[in-house]
């Protein structure tokens, strides 16, 4: 190659590099993909600055980094806080769409006072952003990044996010929101489950299913008694699900480090949540 076109294609790349980086600038332009990379990297900035319970420092600080990245999206943010029962303050970062609500994804951000919580659950959060990157644009999508979930942490048989959030969700238009899901620990475990507290999958449960099966995920249908976000939203008339990979070891451990946080599981739930809301909005 000349030196001429050697310079012709340095000027071509730099003009490329220049170009995305403007276009990831202008608010309201979808990413190009889900990047379980860039969600790692958030898992290990949110986890860096150690535990994170309910009402602590490192929660708010943690609420202002997903803030911050809503606002880099174009979106409009909202705080919602409330009440701790021991005392102190938590906080949702919660960030909608243009239109009526009709999907509500959310990821709790708080995590327990014995590790870094980046399983539980800086990658939820991570993921739950990477998905608002992509569909920011699309109307009727409610993203929260929500507080006070851990109820060893908060003393609340509730979690207590989730709670506020519905406060914000009048029954009244409950009704028209078709897909709800909660992000919690996806990127340390073998087995993708999709969760709920009805004995067989509600809506949202069976779109991501069936998205999960199509993506090769083989995912499977997991009940429980309520372990996170979506037991407040089923209970609140949401059809919500919860999205998980089992099972990670350091659960509410020290060793719930990024580290051992996968980008590529990460990756994989992004997507499919990207793929379940695109089919649940139409
Ligand atoms: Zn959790």
């Amino acid at each position: 190659m000349s030196s001429a076109t050697v310079r012709g294609v340095t000027r071509l790349a730099a003009f490329a590099t220049a170009l995305c980086a403007a276009v990831a600038l202008v608010p309201g332009t979808a990413d190009a993909v889900v990047s379980g990379t860039r969600a790692k990297a958030l898992v290990e900035r949110i986890a860096s600055a150690g535990p994170r319970p309910a009402g602590s420092a490192n929660e708010r600080r943690a609420a202002g980094i997903v803030a911050a990245r809503f606002r880099e999206l174009g979106l409009q943010v909202t705080i919602q806080t409330f009440p701790l029962p021991g005392g102190g303050t938590s906080r949702n970062v919660v960030a909608r769409t243009d239109g009526p609500t009709r999907a509500v994804i959310v990821a709790h951000m708080d995590g327990v006072r014995e590790g870094p919580a980046a399983n539980d659950n800086g990658s939820g959060v991570a993921t739950m952003l990477e998905v608002a990157g992509m569909l920011r644009g699309r109307p009727g999508i409610l993203f929260a990044a929500l507080g006070a979930e851990e109820r060893a942490e908060t003393g609340s048989h509730l979690h207590l996010g989730s709670v506020r959030l519905l406060q914000a969700l009048p029954r009244s238009v409950r009704p028209r929101i078709v897909f709800a899901l909660s992000l919690d620990m996806v990127g340390v475990g073998t087995t993708l489950n999709v969760r709920g507290i009805e004995p067989r999958p509600n809506r949202s449960a069976r779109r991501v299913l069936t998205r999960g099966r199509a993506l090769g995920l083989r995912p499977a249908y997991l009940q429980d008694a309520g372990v996170s976000d979506h037991a407040e939203m089923s209970r609140g008339n949401l059809p919500a699900a919860l999205v998980t990979w089992r099972w990670d070891s350091c659960w509410h451990e020290r060793c719930d480090r990024a580290v051992r946080v996968s980008a590529r599981k990460m990756g994989d739930v992004g997507r499919l949540t990207v793929a379940s809301l695109r089919a649940a909005l139409g």
